[in-house]
């Protein structure tokens, strides 16, 4: 175990870390348990700048109306917000055309329509391989696949340190693999999987590509064109926008041949007793009144995200990443879970003879939103032989005083549990 760092050293490296952009977050200013909140639970959602606050009040002052239907003013004002921020996902994710973007009520979401669209060409025997160190939700819609159409879900161990165990990965992939799904990053342990390379290894096979975004699109730039996927994945509220919205894209070969997933208006071409048709693009999956403000104030948070830059943003969670690594390393009793070479801005830990949960509630005490369990990853927390950890996850409002709390949180913890 390292030496403790001293005080004098904890703030040295605590130096620099200020966020140029904690101000653009109102709710950062509020205490919480009469302490200065130090929010380190991104990965389960992020705040929200003013400008998306702002955006969702203007929308619903001066735009709100139903979409793609009306002749009046206010719906077509509507439908083009509705279609800017269908654009504003193109970018963030650079893909070709605006009309590969579906939108979806999130990640979960996303990848329930590939395996309920897609998957319907699924036959027995037919197999998807995912990863070890997947969320719940690219694992179960898999697995309620599977058993419908007799198809067969292996997943790819994973190695002590957290990667993707790669020669395991390439022993499973074979002609019967059909589809291979995986997290960009494991949303558990901050490992940043090599997504182009995976994709490229799944090509080769002749297996489809589906990647989880949830826990990247926020903090690196995502460039679907450079990674060669068939569908990435992502949800708004871990971007700096609203819950209940998110977006799936789709390359535009494989979206032409899709069929439907839920049936209703706005989905359709045509409709009569004897048979209906379906509208082309990104409308065929989009039944129903869809959740127009929700895009569009999620483009309003792409919009701030890219005003900022992504880079920038990646950077910034990068230090802090290496600031509280180093400083949680050097505590005793303090143990890492995840140590890959390519991490994202996530830190899970364990702390000797404390519950991951006491831990959580200790900190909150102190103003410290973490959080504590199995992060919806139960088979990743099997495969460690643990039932959970804690996890600290950054957002590019975060800054060294986070940190600060965090440390001296665990520290009190530690005490308290002497
Ligand atoms: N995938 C990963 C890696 C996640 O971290 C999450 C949420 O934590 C999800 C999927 C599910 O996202 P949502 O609940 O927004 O659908």
């Amino acid at each position: 175990m390292n030496a403790p760092l001293t005080s004098t050293q904890s703030a040295s490296l605590a130096e620099g870390l200020v966020s140029p952009w904690a101000d653009d977050f109102p709710i950062l200013a509020r205490p919480v348990r009469k302490r200065r909140l130090a929010y380190l639970d991104n990965g389960a959602t992020t705040q929200k700048p003013r400008a998306v606050i702002q955006a969702l009040e203007t929308y619903y002052t001066e735009s709100n109306a139903n979409i793609h239907r009306g002749v009046h003013w206010l719906s077509q004002h509507a439908t083009d917000l509705y279609e800017q921020a269908r654009d504003r996902v193109r970018t963030l994710l650079n893909a070709p055309d605006s009309q590969h973007i579906v939108f979806t009520a999130g990640t979960t979401a996303s990848i329930n329509l590939v395996a309920q669209t897609w998957g319907q060409s699924l036959r027995a025997g037919d197999e998807i391989l995912v990863t070890g160190m997947e969320h719940h939700s690219n694992i179960v819609p898999w697995q309620l696949l599977c058993a419908r159409t007799g198809a067969v879900l292996r997943h790819a161990r994973i190695t002590d340190s957290g990667e993707l165990d790669l020669d395991d990965f390439r022993a499973q992939l074979n002609a019967r693999t059909r589809l291979v799904g995986f997290a960009h990053v494991s949303n558990a342990l901050g490992t940043v999987n090599p997504a182009a390379e995976l994709t490229r290894l799944a090509h080769e096979a002749g297996a489809l590509v589906l990647i989880d975004g949830a826990q990247a699109v926020a903090h690196a730039p995502v460039d679907v064109q450079a990674l060669d996927c068939d569908f990435y994945a992502f949800s708004g509220h871990k971007l700096y926008g609203p819950t209940g919205i998110g977006a799936l894209y789709v390359r535009g070969s494989i979206l032409a041949d899709l069929p439907p997933w839920q049936g209703g208006g706005d989905m359709i071409r045509t409709v009569s007793f004897e048979g209906s048709t379906w509208a082309a693009g990104p409308q065929r999956f989009e039944a129903g009144t869809p959740n127009i403000g929700g895009s569009i104030v999620m483009g309003a948070a792409i919009d701030y995200v890219l005003s900022i830059g992504l880079d920038r943003i990646a950077a910034h969670e990068a230090a802090l990443l290496a600031d509280a690594t180093e400083r949680m390393q050097a505590l005793p009793g303090v143990r890492l879970v995840g140590t890959a070479a390519h991490k994202a801005g996530i830190l899970s830990f364990l702390v000797d003879g404390i519950h991951p949960h006491d831990l959580g509630t200790i900190l909150d005490t102190e103003g410290v939103a973490i959080r504590a369990g199995h992060h919806c990853a139960m088979p990743l927390m099997s495969s460690f032989g643990i039932p959970g950890t804690a996890r600290a996850s950054f957002a590019l409002y975060n800054d060294g005083r986070d940190i600060d709390a965090l440390v001296a949180g665990v520290r009190k913890a530690q005490k308290l549990f002497g």
